[in-house]
């Protein structure tokens, strides 16, 4: 297998490397064509899967026929250590992700991001003393590895901890100037680090000190975002444990493990820029503007609430022609999804048209609700983006509005007071008629009053949406 085939700068080229090459050129092209597939609801398991093999493809042509130093091949103890350690991070792995609910997806993938983030930072940490021996170039690499890895690894728990509600938001004024100092010292520490002549064991403090630095400042970066900013932070420290990933693999002048890196950070970086849009918020405001600071304060809206029986709106639904399910978090929670699609395919046996309007971060994490009603068979063909449904939302009998609030606040075109003022959300209030299924009154995400729960054409069903809608489907079957 390892017949030497040339000698490229002076190093022997093997059939082993050949094949090691081919194999990251396939892992390579697995991952570009699994992130396209994952584009679309209907493809993008398959693209899971293909990501997913392109990766484990490059870990096995890695242990086979990975070269280190000298040697040919890791050595037996080392690959045992190894396999154990891969065979436990997968079967944890595996059962966690089995047993998450949908509602905890962010959590976990927050939780996730935060072990590949240390992974890179401890690369980083082992190899500094090997890197010290290369160029500047490779010690750069690595002490940045070790910045962006340990300031992913923090920052992913924190926002673990807060999306689990273990934490809570920690919103004063002068954190951004804290931060700021934090992060003037663990640049220069790190300037300090790749600029100096010492020996790496004179360098052991300073290394440590970089990576505390980076520990705290990840803490103290998520620590003040709260609100509906979270999504846009989870996915930047995405982004970043790509980038982190990507030092690594430079480290060890690995080609699989810099392009997946680099996949992972600019497809981490463009859902985040995705994500601002679809708030309208710059990411320096998103970093720096704690968003949700006086949100309870904000709103304060009143007016009278008006109920409507489940007869009045079987009848409601029954007899429009047009009526569009606006799902949010709380059809989530209440997984109410397959009973709602009863209900579309109820209301269109009598001819009703039925459309889902589905808002980008309707839910906890991104393409939450199509992933939902993917999963109870809801036809993508009726699926329309926010953009594609608000210019029609004026000829539409009924907007039902499933355990959504924030992406249905009117507030976010009348009200430049209130913490979500600018953001796009689902026209509602354009309707003829609104239906709003919820348990209370309680608030969404923001935290915010929502004056779409007072509006002279909105009735309110209260309960849980399931057995709402439940209820509902038995009274429409009776008409
Ligand atoms: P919201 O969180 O604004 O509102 C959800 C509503 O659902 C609540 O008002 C609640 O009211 C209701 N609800 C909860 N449980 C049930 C139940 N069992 N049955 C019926 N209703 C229920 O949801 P939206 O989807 O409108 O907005 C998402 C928010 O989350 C946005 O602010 C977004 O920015 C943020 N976010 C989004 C992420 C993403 O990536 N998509 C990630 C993290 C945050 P009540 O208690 O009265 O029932």
């Amino acid at each position: 297998m390892n017949k030497v085939l040339g000698i490229i700068d002076g190093k022997e080229f093997t059939t082993g490397d050949t094949l090691l090459e081919l194999s990251y050129l396939i892992a390579a092209l697995l991952f570009v064509s699994g992130l396209k597939l994952l584009s679309h609801p209907e493809s993008a398991r398959r693209g899971n899967l293909w990501a997913a093999s392109g990766m484990g493809l490059a870990m096995i042509t890695t242990l086979l026929l990975h070269k280190t130093g000298e040697g040919a091949g890791i050595p037996l103890t080392n690959i045992w250590i190894i396999m154990t350690a891969i065979g436990l991070g997968a079967a944890i792995g595996w059962m966690i992700a089995k047993k998450v609910k949908m509602t905890a997806m962010p959590q976990l993938v927050s939780f996730y991001n935060a072990t590949g983030g240390a992974a890179s930072a401890l690369v980083g940490l082992l190899e500094y003393p090997n890197a010290v021996a290369g160029d500047t170039g490779s010690i750069l690499v690595t002490v940045l590895g070790l910045i962006i890895g340990s300031v992913a690894f923090s920052g992913s728990m924190i926002a673990y901890a807060k999306l689990d509600g273990k934490v809570g938001d920690l919103m004063k004024p002068y954190m951004t100037y804290i931060n700021l100092v934090i992060l003037i010292f663990t640049i220069g520490m790190g300037i300090y680090i790749v600029a100096s002549p010492n020996q790496p064991s004179e360098m052991t403090w300073a290394i440590y000190t970089l990576m505390a630095l980076s520990l705290i400042y990840g803490v103290m970066f998520v620590m003040p975002i709260g609100g509906a900013d979270m999504p846009v932070v989870i996915s930047l420290l995405n982004a970043f444990t790509g980038i982190a990933a990507a030092m690594a693999g430079f480290i060890y002048n690995n080609q699989a493990m810099i392009l997946g890196g680099i996949l992972v950070g600019a497809a981490g970086m463009i859902l985040t820029v995705l994500m601002c849009k679809a708030m309208n918020r710059s990411l320096l405001n998103v970093i720096i503007g704690s968003f949700g600071v006086g949100a309870s304060a904000a709103g304060g809206e009143h007016g009278t609430i008006k109920e409507i029986t489940l007869s009045d709106a079987a009848v409601l639904l029954s007899y429009s022609q047009k009526v569009v399910v606006i799902p949010g978090y709380g059809l989530a929670v209440a997984q109410a999804q397959h009973i709602a699609h009863e209900m579309d395919e109820l209301l269109e046996s009598k001819g009703v048209e039925v459309k889902y309007a589905i808002h980008p971060v309707a839910g906890r994490m991104p393409g939450h609700m199509n992933v939902l009603l993917a999963e109870a068979d809801v036809p993508y063909e009726k699926l329309v983006e926010m953009d594609d449904i608000n210019p029609d939302m004026p000829n539409v009998d009924v907007a039902v509005v499933i355990g959504a609030n924030d992406v249905v606040n009117p507030a976010a075109y009348d009200d430049p007071g209130s913490p979500i003022y600018g953001m796009p959300v689902i026209n509602a209030h354009l309707a003829k008629n609104i239906i709003i299924m919820k348990r209370g009154m309680g608030k969404g995400y923001a935290g915010i009053e929502n004056a779409l729960f007072f509006n002279e054409k909105t009735r309110m069903l209260f309960g849980d949406a399931k057995n709402s809608i439940q209820k509902l489907v038995s009274e429409i079957k009776t008409m």
